[in-house]
């Protein structure tokens, strides 16, 4: 696939494919939001089929409000803008701007590691068994952006930008295989080839296999990526795939955001649903469509091109 794409490459194409796995995030995450610790049972009691772009939920949020998934995802992509490259440092700091800023949901594992750079100005987390949440995956696109076109580098940062806050087996492995989805379908692989690298993961982790899935759709970053692998591989289009995650209830932004980043990259700018993304949060629109070309211009796959300038 990368061959296809060497020496004559569709840049503008790239570059929307790249803006649709960010925006897909962001969509997944304002629209899992609504029913995020609800069960099935609950969300078609209240909505039917839930769908729509609304706000509420636990947190009460505006209709096209994104939270954690989101903002922590674009506090990386400012990071890598602003170092012109990766820099853990540059992420923990703007990590903590941001937790400082009393945003409106954060994760307790990431709250504690944020909470203890603030404090002791240190990189990194010991390995703990508790940090196998989707705190750390739910970030994955700009890392999968900024390292397009080197899947040795996407490995080995993503694990990096995942101990900032999360230090465990399954996490890093859960971060490394959603930055591949996404960089994959990115770069124009079909439904089998996509499956096939899902199919790598549960080989070398069994946990993660889906096959009997019972609708478990929690923050275990195993039950996160299950629910996620059996809603896109078994829908057809973007919006099939995140309502189906959403409605799942559970962590169900952090579903629809990981959902949402895949589907995104795989189905393309155009398949986003137009009535959602005139609700998202516009500030958050801008922001991305502004920082993704950004981080493609410092991508591995335009490095020593001219094609890199004209980004
Ligand atoms: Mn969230
Ligand atoms: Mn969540």
């Amino acid at each position: 696939m990368a061959e296809a794409h060497s020496g004559m490459v569709d840049r503008q194409a790239l570059v929307d494919r790249c803006r649709a796995a960010f925006l897909g995030l962001a969509l997944g995450d304002a629209l899992g939001a609504t029913t995020e610790f609800l069960l099935p049972g609950e969300i078609r009691h209240r909505h039917k089929v839930h769908n729509r772009i609304i706000g509420g939920g636990w947190l009460n949020l505006k209709a096209g409000e994104v939270t954690d998934d989101t903002q922590m995802s674009l506090c990386i992509a400012r990071a890598i803008d602003q170092s012109g490259g990766w820099d853990a440092r540059c992420v923990m700091e703007h990590f903590s701007r941001w937790l400082k800023s009393k945003p409106v949901d954060v994760g307790a594992t990431c709250r504690r590691s944020i909470s203890r750079y603030i404090l002791k100005q240190e990189l990194g987390r010991p390995y703990s068994d508790w940090d196998a949440g989707n705190g750390a995956a739910m970030r994955m696109v700009p890392v999968a952006l900024f390292t397009l076109g080197d899947e040795g580098m996407l490995a080995e940062l993503a694990v990096d930008q995942a101990r900032l806050t999360h230090h465990n087996l399954l996490s890093d492995a859960a971060c490394i295989v959603v930055g591949r989805l996404v960089q994959q379908a990115i770069l124009g692989a079909d439904r089998p080839a996509l499956h096939g690298i899902v199919r790598e993961l549960i080989a070398a982790h069994p946990k993660f296999q889906y096959h009997s899935y019972r609708g478990a759709a929690s923050a275990y970053v195993v039950e996160t990526l299950q629910t996620v692998f059996h809603h896109f591989f078994g829908t057809g289009d973007f919006e099939e795939c995140l309502v189906a995650v959403v409605n799942q209830g559970g962590d169900a932004d952090t579903t629809g955001a990981i959902a949402g980043m895949i589907a995104g990259a795989f189905y393309g700018l155009d398949a986003l649903p137009k009535k959602w993304l005139k609700v998202l949060d516009p500030a958050v629109r801008e922001e991305i469509d502004s920082l993704v070309p950004r981080l493609l211009g410092l991508a591995p796959i335009f490095q020593n091109r001219e094609d890199s300038e004209e980004l």
